[in-house]
């Protein structure tokens, strides 16, 4: 099969290798669509620690199940399915609360943990044999193209059932890339904010979560005193809920600045050590937030998210750009960066 292959970091290739059979427990799916996002630059770069060289990407993919290995009940061939790339090893403390995120044996593959596209071969490819506990049947009203957000849609919900969002709840969200614009339309249309406002640093971005239901927008890097503008929106009062994707230490140290007294905070967007928060603690302890931290997606997430595609309340058509073949994958690459049509999500179609 064709793929999409890192030989070592900071080289790509488009190359040939074999087809791998589905082990136990196993689908292989044929790839209909697979996405680029900003996590895949930093494996590029060699700077995700799991991955092993030579790796094939790929990480938000959905496609078709074109064969089935020995003892897999939940799945069978023609199934339509949305991917997300844990797999946890299924009996550590951990997973066995569902928290495959969370997984004690990271990185193990011979104790039956993946983290697909990160730590195991991905779905920039023709083809991927994994776990069916990484693959979520897609409903027939959500395309192919949109179960390739099964990943991005969770991680927004996740994080939003971390803080809790109650009906009627004011919401901050900070960082409009793809998972903030998921979670702008969670936010409003599934849990019900009474208001919804996004900040962010470029105002085509903003302008997007406008379109996709975000009541207020304020430009951090304009504004004079972005928590002061954010919280105007409400009379001055802090938000309830503050949800934090930007992955900036000073959108991180604003995410604690807007919560209301009593408030919540969950903080999503900085996966990778090596960011500091300066804040006045006084703020935490005397203001009495919860502040939670979130890491991508527990296993029962996604097949929450997708049900959000399907009913109308997540609309993420607006996120896709480009329609390139694995061959094309630099090029790909290459709109990704430049942003060229807003590139939250670059769509490959191998
Ligand atoms: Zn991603
Ligand atoms: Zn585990």
């Amino acid at each position: 099969m064709r793929a999409v292959i890192y030989p070592r970091p900071n080289e790509v290739t488009i190359g040939e290798v074999p087809v791998r059979k589905p082990a136990s427990g196993e689908a292989l799916v044929k790839i209909k669509s697979s996405t680029i996002c900003g996590t895949d630059l930093k494996i590029l770069a060699g700077k995700f620690p799991g991955t092993r060289f030579p790796h094939i990407p790929g990480h938000e993919w959905s496609g078709e199940v074109v064969e089935v290995g020995s003892n897999v009940a939940d799945l069978k061939i023609g199934d339509r399915v949305g991917n997300e790339p844990h797999v946890g090893c299924g009996f550590c403390p951990r997973c066995l609360e569902g928290l495959y995120n969370l997984c004690f044996n990271y990185g193990k593959a011979e104790l039956g943990h993946a983290h697909i596209g990160f730590t195991v071969n991905g779905g920039l490819a023709e083809y991927c044999a994994c776990s069916t506990k990484a693959l979520h049947k897609l409903p027939s009203n959500v395309s192919y193209d949109e179960g390739a957000f099964t990943e991005s849609v969770g991680v927004a919900l996740y994080a939003l059932e971390r803080a809790r969002v109650d009906p009627g709840d004011s919401v901050a969200i900070l960082g409009p890339g793809a998972i903030g614009l998921v979670a702008v339309q969670i936010a409003k249309k599934a849990k019900g904010a009474s208001k919804v406002i996004l900040i962010g640093t470029r105002d085509e971005r903003l302008r997007m979560g406008t379109e996709l239901g975000a009541d207020g927008t304020v430009n951090s890097a304009t504004a004079e005193d972005s928590v002061k503008e954010a919280t105007q929106f409400l009379g001055g009062k802090g938000f309830d809920v503050v949800a934090e994707f930007a992955g900036t230490e000073e959108a991180s140290k604003q995410a604690i600045q807007l919560a209301r007294r009593g408030g919540r905070v969950v903080l999503a967007g900085s996966t990778s050590p090596g960011k500091n928060l300066n804040v006045d603690l006084s703020l935490i302890v005397r203001g009495h937030l919860d502040i939670f931290g979130s890491l991508a997606n527990p296993k029962w997430i996604c097949e929450k998210g997708v049900a959000l595609i399907s009913n109308g309340s997540v609309n993420v058509k607006p996120l896709m750009s480009g329609d390139y073949k694995l061959e094309q994958y630099r090029e790909a690459l290459d709109a990704f960066q430049k942003r060229l049509g807003g590139s939250y999500r670059v769509m490959i179609h191998p």
